[in-house]
């Protein structure tokens, strides 16, 4: 069981202790939201970031592709979402490009 509190007002928010960096949850994302850090400290030597919230359109892609249940959406009741845009789906494209790095 993960002890990982909802957060407020955030449309995507990580369990970093569950997650495994394994980019399942960025190669799915439509939006740009979602991109990984080099991280020294961390499995695999990178982490999953939230780069981009105001892009999240609330698809929960990454929440159901996740295989360690790390990543969580926030409920359509309790968050506004973007629209996906030109822009956000050409980010997504280059961070997809980039082998899921953060630009
Ligand atoms: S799919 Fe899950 S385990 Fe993989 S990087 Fe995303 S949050 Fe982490
Ligand atoms: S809910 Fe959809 S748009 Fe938002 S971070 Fe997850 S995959 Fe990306």
């Amino acid at each position: 069981m993960s002890s990982l509190q909802t957060p407020v007002n955030v449309p995507v928010w990580v369990d970093y202790d569950r997650c495994k960096a394994c980019d399942i949850c960025v190669d799915v994302c439509p939006s740009g939201t979602l991109a990984m850090r080099f991280d020294k400290s961390s499995i695999n030597g990178k982490i999953i970031d939230i780069i981009n919230p105001n892009s999240c359109i609330g698809c929960n892609n990454c929440e159901l592709s996740c295989p360690d249940f790390a990543i969580h959406v926030a409920d359509r009741k309790e968050f506004k979402f973007a629209k996906l845009t030109k822009e956000a789906k050409e980010m997504a494209a280059k961070i997809k490009e980039n082998k899921y790095m953060v630009l």
